[in-house]
């Protein structure tokens, strides 16, 4: 079991990893299991970062598994192991309502081509373009492109099929028509590939696998290790403070988020001034709200779908979708066969939303925001499953602020950074010898899959550098 604190730890390592998300986790195994040292630091008290869940009077409620893409299968079978991938299983029925249109769809490309012709009146060969381009994107195109015109050159004036494809990516990363259209096209392939999958067991499962893999391959992990520094010297990472203590490493993979890790944790003045100079440009992602519904023990509820992408606003609109008084959401429903052997019901709201909009507000007006979102969550969900609030025994809200106490993460953001941040998260060991970042980062490295993706890429880093 992982220690409660670091004093158990030795006193030198190959590496510090220093946050346990799914990069710093898949990082953390894949250095051990090539033969390193590897000691992992996380501050709470549970490993999994965003990749988390809690626990109230028998619910458990999960954070942020609503659905990841199919590749995670292959992901985790070669990066994990095969039990975790047996676990991954698909959700079918994704529903989209709003005053456009209102259908359900398996979310893959097949489906989503018959919806556009039958549904949209799209001509097949318009279709099958625009698959073809955007599965032909990748990461060295041109970046000049926006997601905006990217629509506009298939779909000309064509808002509801601008939603249609826009609004479930714009929940999934927080990207919007004005990102590069390579960030879309890369995330949006890989849903269509072949719909949306889930874990079955739930996040808390997940976990636990992974960190008795991380055990069987030797990681040390620490719980409750709050890193306050990265030490560095003449270029180079020497190792890292930890609850007083210092800890020698050679390596050292952060997976605090990218301006936390170079502004708080290692000290801007560790850098170039041609790294400063890259790492202007960076802005961190939007952040989310969610509203949490457990439903008494005994009682059920009817199967309305997986995921409902629901909106009562006309058109779609990223900066609506991140306004406290959206009219937009995606209900998340977790019926007892997602997580076999536990017999209850749980419903998740998410919506995107800004820190500040909740950072700006008074402990009483906070409180008073957070019950007024459950309340319009509610009347919302009722639409669906009229008598839901009087099945529902706990109502529980998280913002921005909870996803940032919890993650420490600027300003809470629930996807890293917008694309500028990807290149800094690549090009950082280059300026501080041995000092690697992990985590969600220009958005295609976002989300789970991303991110474990992510932790591969840099551990393969991580590893050359220390055969080095
Ligand atoms: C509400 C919500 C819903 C989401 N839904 C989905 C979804 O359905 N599907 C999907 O694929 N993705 C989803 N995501 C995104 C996905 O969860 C994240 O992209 C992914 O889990 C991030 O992994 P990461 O490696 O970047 O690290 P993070 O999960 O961000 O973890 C970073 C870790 O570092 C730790 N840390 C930071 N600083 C320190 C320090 N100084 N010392 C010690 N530890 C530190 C933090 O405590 C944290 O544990 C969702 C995110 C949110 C917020």
């Amino acid at each position: 079991m992982p220690y409660n604190s670091i004093e158990k730890a030795a006193a030198a390592y190959d590496v510090v990893v220093i946050g346990s998300g799914l990069g710093g986790l898949t990082s953390a195994n894949r250095l051990a299991r090539a033969g390193h040292r590897v000691l992992l630091l996380e501050h709470h008290h549970r490993l999994g970062g965003l990749a988390t869940w809690f626990k109230r009077q028998g619910h458990i409620f999960d954070v942020s598994l609503h659905g990841f893409p199919y590749g995670m299968r292959k992901t985790c079978r070669k990066y994990w192991n095969r039990a975790i991938m047996d676990s991954i299983i698909q959700l079918k029925n994704i529903v989209f309502d709003n005053p456009q249109f209102h259908l359900t769809t398996t979310f893959d490309k097949n489906d989503f081509s018959e919806i556009l012709e039958t549904r949209f009146q799209v001509p097949r060969s318009r279709i099958l373009d625009f698959f073809n381009t955007v599965d032909g994107m990748n990461f060295y195109d041109d970046r000049s492109m926006t997601t905006r015109e990217l629509f506009e050159t298939f779909f000309p004036g064509r808002s509801d099929v601008h939603r249609l494809l826009m609004e479930p990516i714009t929940y999934a990363n927080g990207s919007n028509l004005d990102d590069p259209a390579i960030t879309y096209g890369i995330v949006f392939s890989n849903f269509m590939n072949k719909g949306v999958f889930t874990f079955s067991g739930g996040t808390d499962r997940l976990i636990g696998m992974m960190t008795e893999e991380l055990e069987n391959n030797g990681v040390t992990i620490c719980t409750r290790s709050l890193v306050k520094r990265i030490v560095i010297d003449n270029g180079k990472v020497r190792g890292v403070e930890v609850d007083g203590r210092f800890i020698a490493a050679k390596t050292v993979v952060s997976n605090a988020g990218i301006l936390n890790t170079v502004e708080d944790l290692a000290g801007i003045d560790a850098f170039s001034e041609e790294f400063r100079e890259s790492l202007k440009p960076v802005v961190v992602n939007n952040s989310s709200c969610q509203v949490y519904m457990g439903v008494k023990e005994g009682e059920t509820i009817e199967d309305i779908g997986d995921l409902l992408f629901t909106s009562s606003s006309p058109q779609f609109d990223a900066e609506e979708m991140l306004d406290r008084n959206t009219k937009s959401r995606t209900f998340s429903l977790y019926y007892p066969k997602t997580r076999p052997g536990h017999d209850r019901y749980t419903i998740v709201a998410s919506m995107n939303a800004r820190y500040e909009d909740w950072a700006s507000l008074s402990s009483e007006e906070y409180s008073r925001e957070k019950q007024l979102m459950i309340e319009r969550c509610l009347i919302h969900l009722e639409q669906y499953l009229p008598g839901i609030r009087d099945k529902c025994d706990w109502l529980e809200a998280a913002t921005p602020k909870t996803f940032q106490r919890y993650t420490l993460h600027t300003r809470g953001t629930s996807f890293g950074t917008k694309f500028e941040g990807l290149e800094v998260s690549r090009n950082i060991f280059k300026d501080v010898k041995g000092l690697f970042h992990v985590g969600s980062v220009g958005i295609i490295m976002s989300g789970w899959l991303g991110a474990i993706n992510y932790g591969v890429i840099v551990a393969n880093d991580a590893d050359a550098y220390l055969r080095s």
